[in-house]
């Protein structure tokens, strides 16, 4: 196990750290360091993101070394039915289990069989269904993490830029754990956001601006004494957060048997899930808790946001920020940050990044729920629209082990269905039931 010195640093100008309050050691199980993406330079475990060599995001790397692939199978296997089976993989202190945490995963992998069959899909297709977590979202995942970074790192304020699912999940988590949050969103997001993300107590502030107008200012507020000792799940803690969206991976695998999927569609926002399922594959490979082989990974966005679409089918591999409109409000991210490794990762595996309309994904929402009685948000709508849009025009292949992520509650974006709704409505008697046709 490796034992750090978190970083710590007293100087508030340096966006890319932020004084870590304990300045004590910690521990986080297998995590041995912080790693930058891009050139490779280590720091130690501490509440840092962006790399001071050369300002590239920083991730967890981790010493797995020791760990006997049958007996880390046998001990996820009679791990608890939520992420921390994958404890021994992720960078939390071993007695994680014991502390109050909203202890989100082990979602459905539900056997999609109508949805195949509506799709022409014959490989098995199935659909990882995050709606099942806490507070009805993947970001469950993400933010349980955090949270177990911050108490290690001496934080008791826990704070995010949202879009919405992220302030919910942060507001329910630090309510659980016994923090202050103090979150912050767009103004003009759905009411089942707001409401889900104000319920739980904690400080919810509306931001005039978009998604990345709001992050803009987080970065701000991170830099200046107003932040400091707050943890930004998804800025100072964001090396940690991250980590979170691997237990999709995890869980898909060993849900199929300890097998890989041959092809999985993921929504993309800032696309940090999609990469870090990239990572939960490869260590499972490199665990040799699953087969060696290839896998294709297919990132989704709406059409009125699709910065990641528009440089993967212009063959760039810078992506150019946009301004978002779409009612995929969760996934619009007009400047996201892992956007270029997301166009590397689908290039890489021999996936795509495709974009459906608004249209198209209320259509999706709406087979989905029709087929297999699973009520997606709308980002659900872009995974489900996005397959079949690749599978109509040849991408995916029909014939291949497919997963396609639902990451939301369609309770929460109600809008998106309004016209649905009642079929008839009669008086409370036989003659009236019959005149509308329904006998
Ligand atoms: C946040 C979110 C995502 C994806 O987020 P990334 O920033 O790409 O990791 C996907 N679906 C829903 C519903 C979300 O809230
Ligand atoms: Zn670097």
């Amino acid at each position: 196990m490796a034992v750090q010195t978190a970083e710590s640093t007293s100087n508030p100008s340096n966006a890319a750290t932020s004084a870590n309050p304990s300045g004590s050691a910690v521990d986080l199980g297998p995590a041995a360091a912080l790693s930058c993406r891009e050139c490779g330079h280590k720091v130690p475990l501490g509440p840092v993101f962006a790399c001071e060599e050369c300002f590239g995001p920083l991730e967890i790397a981790y010493d797995f070394s020791g760990y006997d692939t049958e007996e880390l199978r046998k001990r996820i296997e009679a791990g608890p039915a939520n992420i921390w089976r994958y404890a021994p993989l992720l960078p939390v202190p071993a007695d994680v289990a014991t502390k109050p945490n909203i202890n989100p995963g082990w979602t459905k992998l539900v056997k999609a069989d109508n949805l195949a069959r509506e799709l022409g899909v014959t490989g098995g297709l199935y659909v990882k269904d995050d709606s099942g977590n806490p507070t009805h979202s993947f970001k469950d995942r993400v933010v349980a993490q955090a949270i177990e970074a911050a108490r290690a790192f001496g934080f008791t304020t826990l704070s995010c830029s949202s879009t919405g699912n992220l302030a919910g999940a942060v507001g329910a988590a630090a309510a659980r754990a016994g923090f202050r949050s103090c979150v912050f969103i767009p103004h003009d997001l759905e009411q089942g956001k707001v409401v889900m993300a104000a319920v739980y107590g904690g400080e919810l502030v509306g931001i005039e601006g978009n998604y990345d107008d709001v992050n803009r200012f987080c970065s701000e507020l991170i830099g200046d004494p107003a932040g400091e000792g707050w943890g930004f799940v998804n800025v100072n803690l964001r090396p940690y957060y991250a980590e979170g969206s691997k237990t999709l991976a995890y869980e898909i695998c060993e849900q199929l048997g300890w097998r890989l999927p041959d092809q999985i569609v993921v929504p993309i926002a800032s696309g940090s899930q999609l990469t870090k399922i990239d990572k939960g594959l490869k260590e499972l490979i490199e665990l040799g808790l699953v087969e060696d082989k290839p896998y294709k990974i297919f990132g989704a966005q709406a059409e009125g946001c699709s910065p990641v679409s528009t440089a993967y089918k212009a063959g760039h591999d810078v992506v150019r920020p946009q301004k978002p409109n779409t009612i995929a409000k969760s996934l619009a991210i007009g400047n996201p940050a892992d956007g270029p490794y997301v166009l590397d990762i689908a290039r890489r595996t021999g996936g795509a990044v495709e974009d459906v309309t608004d249209e198209q994904v209320v259509d999706a929402i709406k087979l989905l729920a029709r087929t297999e009685g699973i009520f997606a948000e709308t980002a659900g709508g872009v995974t489900v629209g996005v397959t079949k849009k690749l599978i109509e025009n040849g991408v995916l292949d029909p014939s291949l082990t497919t997963v396609v992520l639902n990451t939301g509650d369609g309770l929460k974006t109600l809008d998106a269905v309004a016209g649905t709704g009642l079929t008839a409505t009669i008086r409370p008697n036989l003659d009236s039931f019959r005149e509308a046709g329904l006998a």
